[in-house]
């Protein structure tokens, strides 16, 4: 289980360490050790991405909802759901997320919709912020689950076009108007919580500027926000295993080489 994981509470910003993980009991089974949903839109592919990132994440059971999903995954259970609503009302799921390759289109609107709707602990990031920009962002704040949102700066820029300052201060302040997690992510990348708590992982590899890897941390951080009741500690194990992956895929990396890597960054958790 990645039940306890080991970000103590603070009270100053501090570097992204290496976070403490448990190996599965062996009385475990799949649906405890962590059920993530992915919502697969338009393109399906960034979503699989997702999917698989979660897998490797240490998910016990993830599923990919969507039309045409299943041709870009086959290790992950596949459901294409008359109604998304239904699907996401399955106890059992941990955490969903939404938004890599989910387009802006009315069935991507309807998807977004059933997940705020769904009353369960979300990663939102890529077209999901981006529909949110447009006017949805008090609906978020009214979840009742904290979620967590993993803008970019130009998905940032448009979610909170007045913020101004340092990016610690802007992520600090995206969180309390949220209720939020917030993972602004870059060269630097800044995970802030409503509470006031921050965390900044400086050094990860710049080889990560390439398609695809910030499909790869979603995933990651649904896999781990779905058995840790912290989002703050989901979103900072994820952006230590996110970019320790990378350091152990060396240059020239592509998205897949980041999962086929979370294995190893997560053997030095346990
Ligand atoms: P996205 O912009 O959604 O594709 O996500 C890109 C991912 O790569 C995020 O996790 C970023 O933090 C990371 N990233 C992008 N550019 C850099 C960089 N220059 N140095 C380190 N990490 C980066
Ligand atoms: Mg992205």
């Amino acid at each position: 289980v990645v039940a306890d994981i080991g970000v103590e509470a603070l009270s100053s910003v501090h570097e992204i360490g290496r976070p403490s993980m448990d190996s599965p009991s062996p009385l475990e089974h799949k649906y405890r050790r962590g059920y993530a949903a992915i919502l697969a839109g338009d393109m399906p592919g960034a979503a699989a991405l997702s999917a698989a990132a979660a897998l490797h994440a240490g998910a016990g059971y993830v599923r990919l909802i969507g039309e045409a999903a299943g041709a870009f995954l086959p290790n992950a259970v596949v459901r294409t759901p008359g109604d998304p609503v239904e699907v996401l009302a399955d106890p059992r799921i941990g955490a969903v997320a939404v938004g890599p390759g989910l387009g802006r289109g009315e069935r991507a609107r309807h998807l977004l919709d059933a997940a705020l709707a769904s009353n369960r602990p979300l990663v939102l990031d890529a077209d999901a912020l981006s529909i949110l920009a447009e006017g949805k962002l008090s609906r978020l704040c009214k979840a009742t689950h904290r979620s967590i949102l993993t803008p970019h700066a130009g998905e940032y820029a448009k979610l909170f076009p007045d913020h101004e300052g340092s990016k610690l201060d802007q992520a600090l302040r995206a969180a309390r108007e949220t209720g939020c997690v917030i993972v602004y992510k870059g060269a630097d990348t800044v995970v802030a919580c409503p509470d006031g708590r921050a965390a900044i992982a400086h050094a990860a590899p710049a080889w990560l500027a390439s398609a695809g890897t910030g499909d790869v941390l979603t995933g990651i951080i649904a896999a781990l926000r779905s058995t840790t009741t912290s989002p703050f500690g989901a979103a900072c194990a994820g952006v230590w295993l996110h970019g320790r992956a990378a350091e152990l895929a060396g240059p020239a990396l592509i998205a897949d080489d980041l999962i086929d890597q979370l294995p190893a960054a997560i053997a030095e958790c346990l």
